[in-house]
């Protein structure tokens, strides 16, 4: 049996879980105050995905710069190429809510999409 403890990121509490694996399976989970927990760990042990958030500058607008989402979880392992296209990209004005900034991010089949708008300046 392997043993993995990670911090649930499922509320602030942050708790503590221990999860044994047997053959890349997770088997058993404790620590978890919830089920939220639970299924957590379960899924970051052998498939760990992410929303990433963060903002794309703006060019033409109001704000300098927008806040942005992937539209679904992403792999982990995808972050930082997601990271860095997020970091290349400008985004002209009128910016919309749900609008579609980058489509196919890094090739993971999640779009970055605006999470704020801009108006053109
Ligand atoms: S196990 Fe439940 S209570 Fe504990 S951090 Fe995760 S979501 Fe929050």
């Amino acid at each position: 049996m392997e043993k993995r403890e990670l911090t649930c990121i499922g509320c602030p509490m942050g708790c503590f879980l221990t999860v044994m694996l047997e053959n890349g399976e997770a088997v058993s989970v404790s620590g978890n105050t919830c089920q939220k927990g639970d299924i957590y760990a379960r899924k970051e042990v052998v498939d760990p995905t992410r929303i990433v958030t963060s903002t794309v500058k703006v060019s033409g607008g109001d704000k300098s710069r927008v806040s942005v989402k992937t539209n679904k979880d992403i792999p982990k392992n995808k972050i930082f190429d997601i990271m860095e296209e997020i970091n290349k990209t400008s985004a002209h004005a009128p910016i919309s809510i749900g609008d579609v900034i980058i489509r196919n991010v890094a090739g993971t089949g999640s779009d970055i999409i605006a999470t704020g708008s801009a108006e053109v300046m």
